[in-house]
């Protein structure tokens, strides 16, 4: 042992020169960008792109045979309003514009759950849609696909031992760690390193809009001690229960007789989610977010709180077959 490190020390140095470094900060930090394919446009996060051996996509509105509030849009989830056909017609349209046309796509029965799903050759042809919220593979040409509006994607991929994964993450996924917990199963069954994972967090209602009550409040501070970083607003207060002193010249201007509304705070799922996968042990520079804001933008995606009935955006991504 002793002799073989010698012997590699007087090796000359142009043979164990260092590989110069890639420059993956500047990687994640590039903006993502729309492109344009098959008629649709496409968001794509620069980080994930980059990787020739997968394919991913951020599906967006416009550009579908779906119609709603009098424009044609992208839904991609059945829905009551939308007719199947066109779900279909549309799902065809998105995955042919990825490249994923000839891909067996597998899709979730979402449940705001914090349940990871491996999908396999085998189980990804049952007909059913397994019941979770996350979906991972090593399996080339199988499309992990999951349904959004407002709520969080976030694709994974673990660049050394090539494996992929798609999350949806609410309020109550992001409280249950679901990105975690998929990362946690990919370690476990594929020998994932979160070294190793470049992580996308797509479209998502943003911390300017999201409003939530008391019960999201205290759920949180219960389970994360920095919690208080991802809310604006009386966080503390709704957190532990107790009246703020704050609301009252507020409150008193109401007319008499109308109940006070109850407080309110903004949670940024964003940042819940890059702490969540940073503590999970996934490189800060490794992980990207849109920087979209569903409910500011429904021109460009869907927001159920902002529109209530709307349409599903889909966040896609397979192992390309060599
Ligand atoms: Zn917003």
């Amino acid at each position: 042992m002793t002799s073989r490190l010698s012997s590699r020390a007087k090796m000359p140095t142009a043979v164990t020169k260092k590989k110069s470094a890639p420059r993956k900060s500047a990687v994640a930090l590039a903006q993502w960008k729309l492109r344009r394919a098959g008629g649709l446009q496409i968001l794509e996060a620069p980080a994930l792109a980059r990787l020739g051996w997968l394919v991913h996509s951020f599906s967006t509105r416009p550009g579908g045979t779906s119609e709603l509030n009098g424009g044609r849009v992208l839904n991609l989830g059945f829905a009551d309003w939308d007719s199947r056909e066109h779900v279909l017609e549309n799902r065809k349209k998105f995955f042919a514009a990825i490249g994923a046309g000839k891909m067996r796509v597998v899709t979730l029965r979402q449940i705001h759950s914090d349940i990871p799903h491996r999908v396999d050759a085998a189980n990804a042809r049952s007909a059913e849609a397994p019941q979770g919220d996350a979906l991972f593979t090593r399996e080339p040409g199988i499309l992990l696909a999951v349904q959004t509006a407002d709520c969080v994607p976030i694709l994974l991929a673990d660049t050394k031992r090539r494996a992929v994964a798609a999350i949806h993450a609410g309020w109550r996924g992001t409280l249950r760690r679901i990105a975690a917990k998929t990362l946690g199963r990919m370690q476990m069954e594929f020998g994932t390193r979160p070294d190793d994972v470049i992580a996308a967090l797509g479209p998502g209602i943003g911390r300017c809009c999201y409003e939530v009550g008391s019960d999201v409040a205290r759920e949180f501070h219960a389970q994360f001690p920095n919690a208080r970083e991802w809310f604006d607003g009386p966080f503390d207060a709704l957190a532990s229960g107790e009246n703020d002193p704050n609301w009252l010249p507020w409150l008193t201007m109401r007319p008499p007789g109308h109940p006070p509304p109850s407080p309110r705070v903004h949670l940024d799922l964003i940042a819940a989610n890059r702490a969540i996968l940073a503590d999970a042990g996934v490189p800060l520079r490794h992980i990207s977010a849109s920087g979209f804001c569903t409910a500011c933008r429904t021109d460009l995606f869907f927001s159920y709180r902002r529109e209530r009935t709307t349409g599903r955006l889909i966040a896609a991504i397979a192992i390309r077959k060599t």
